[in-house]
């Protein structure tokens, strides 16, 4: 790799830790910072943060020395620190708050794995990580560690898989999978590899960012050997790229691993356009394809970085079009009460008629697109991709409506509610159904 255009720092602190020692991620786990007493040897505590670290109960603080290097100590406000030192704002509730905002626990065939989608599921693997985030998603299991995943549960996440067929994704998360004793990964790898149908193995890890120096030649030469491996980081701001994480990607990308950057929109840290264009052209040039920008979920503990939804829009309407198409992420919204995530966009089409639409481009540029006079329709009967398409039990969507699988979409209790009169008045028998009339329309010739 030619020199690296990002800055290395290491805080005062730490000056005379000796670099084969500052260089071993067992050393940097080791020595995290998490008391009011480490704290203050780096920069003065807050009010309000000394109150947070001094609360009975407060989601797991730990910081690894490399990752506290990067926060400037003259600012309070400084977008590291805030993601990492607890503040008071963390002990106060909100309007929405849940514990287990995703309903992902409903959702969980066995423990640590949910299974929300047709063809892939998220398998946490591990409750911990390299530091903790203040606004972290899974607060109700991640940090705690008597709260451990055995294997017991690991082989029943693995029997659950082998006799699931549908699923061809699976996305290692946790806790943060990296932060695995490396046997462990590695069997867990190969455990998932053997099952014939899964296609691709994704693992979600902010390892990358809070310790770059995991990342080593022997564990991205265990990664590789389970290829297609795809790779998601975590960064939210521009100040986390540094010539390690830049070192660390590099190695990743070497070893044919795909990265992705999912980041989460955070009130006082990353809610403005400057800056996140600042960090999507830095994660590019890394090698790091913005994946997702998340709106901050309704989970305790982290109503103080919640920002309105339109924050987000107005971030992609600053992207889209002002930026190379590879930096900019999907934002997205995951759904209270477990729906996936929803993404959210501002309206590019303004209006249309049977013959055209018209569309802004990020300008304010409106354009029309005329659409053709005659379009015949794609083939379904002699197409073999349609003929086989994969079945997705009770989970084609709105896409189903199109697809003429289904009529409607009704919602719990429709046809309770709607049924009033128990139909005996009904004039003409199945006189709403759709008649059989051919091509194209829904098979309902069974009712
Ligand atoms: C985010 C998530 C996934 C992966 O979603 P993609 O949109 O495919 O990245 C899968 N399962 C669960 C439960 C998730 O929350």
């Amino acid at each position: 790799m030619t020199q690296s255009k990002f800055t290395s720092k290491r805080a005062a602190i730490f000056a005379d830790v000796p670099v084969e020692k500052w260089n071993d991620w067992r050393w940097q786990l080791s020595n995290r910072l998490n008391s009011v007493d480490d704290f203050n040897k780096l920069f003065p505590l807050t009010e309000s943060e000394t109150k947070a670290l001094s609360t009975e109960g407060l989601f797991r603080v730990d910081i690894t020395p490399y990752y506290a290097s990067l926060i400037n100590p003259d600012d309070p406000n400084d977008p590291i620190r805030r993601q990492v030192v607890p503040t008071a704002g963390e002990i106060l509730p909100f309007t929405g708050m849940m514990e287990d905002s995703l309903a992902e626990d409903r959702h969980s065939p066995v423990p640590g794995l949910v299974h929300r989608y047709p063809d892939r599921v998220l398998m946490l693997v591990t409750t911990q990580c390299a530091s903790y985030c203040r606004y972290c998603t899974r607060s109700r299991i991640v940090g705690d560690p008597t709260a451990q995943f055995s294997r017991t549960d690991f082989e029943q996440q693995l029997d659950y898989l082998r006799k699931t067929p549908q699923v061809r994704d699976v996305l290692l998360s946790g806790g943060d999978p990296l932060t695995l004793a490396p046997k462990l990964l590695e069997q867990l790898l190969s455990a998932l590899r053997e099952i014939p149908h899964i296609e691709i193995i994704r693992i979600g890890s902010r390892v990358p960012v809070f310790m770059p120096q995991r990342v080593t030649d022997e564990l991205c030469e265990t990664l590789q050997k389970f290829h297609p491996l795809w790779l998601n980081i975590h960064v939210n701001h521009p100040n986390e790229i540094s010539e390690e994480l830049e070192i660390a990607c590099d190695k990743l990308t070497r070893a044919g691993i795909p990265l992705g950057n999912q980041s989460v929109l955070l009130a006082g840290i990353n809610d403005c356009v400057h800056i996140q264009r600042e960090l999507v052209h830095k994660l590019v040039r890394i090698r790091v394809r913005p994946y997702y920008l998340y709106q901050c979920d309704l989970v305790e503990g982290a109503g103080h970085f919640r920002t309105p939804v339109a924050k987000g829009i107005e971030i992609i309407e600053g992207l889209r079009g002002h930026t190379s198409g590879y930096a900019v992420p999907t934002y997205v919204v995951d759904a209270p009460g477990g729906g996936g995530k929803i993404p959210v966009m501002p309206n590019y089409m303004i209006s249309a008629s049977d013959h055209k639409v018209i569309l802004r481009n990020y300008e304010g540029y409106i354009t029309t697109y005329e659409e053709p006079q005659t379009y015949t329709s794609h083939d379904a009967k002699n197409c073999s991709f349609c003929k086989n398409k994969l079945g997705e039990p009770g989970q084609s969507g709105v896409s189903g409506l199109l697809d003429g699988e289904d009529l409607f979409i009704k919602p719990e209790g429709f046809d309770q509610l709607h049924n009033r009169g128990g139909g005996q008045h009904r004039l003409r028998e199945n006189a709403n159904k759709w008649k059989p009339l051919g091509i194209g329309l829904p098979k309902n010739e069974e009712d």
